[in-house]
């Protein structure tokens, strides 16, 4: 194993930022062993599935060869909405950084806590919902 490859399962679905992480970077398949690569955006998909009843936003990525799920992260409607704040937050950020405006401390400290927040909600649905994406995602393609 070269240090660019990296397990989908086991560390990386744990990092909400993957999506960034990912991106180039030689992925070996758990299910069939195939090697791929997450090239673009449009390698990283979007879906909407209802699971339990709960409307939930499901972004993965998916092995070009046996076509197993890779679940990135799952978004309900209330992290959708820490999401969106974290984002708003942030931009505040890098918007007065590229101004060369000062940035207090509690300007960064609302970030870094809008980040905590979603995290702990984003992980709270993963285990609430640990089922497999395989057949939902192939359902709502
Ligand atoms: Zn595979």
């Amino acid at each position: 194993m070269d240090e660019n490859t990296i397990n989908p399962v086991s560390k990386s679905l744990q990092d909400k930022f993957i999506e960034e992480q990912s991106k180039g970077k030689v992925i070996v398949c758990d299910e069939c062993s195939e090697e791929f690569k997450i090239n673009t955006v449009d390698d990283i998909k979007d879906t909407e599935v209802v699971v339990h009843g709960e409307r939930l936003f499901l972004k993965y990525f998916e092995c070009p060869k046996c076509e197993h799920i890779y679940k990135i992260n799952l978004d309900n409607s209330e992290t959708m909405l820490v999401k969106k704040e974290y984002q708003n937050a942030l931009e505040r950020v890098q918007r007065n950084k590229a101004k060369h405006r000062p940035i207090d401390d509690k300007q960064l400290q609302r970030v870094e806590k809008l980040k905590r927040r979603y995290i702990d909600k984003c992980e709270k649905i993963l285990i609430k919902h640990n089922v497999s994406f395989t057949k939902l995602a192939t359902i709502n393609k």
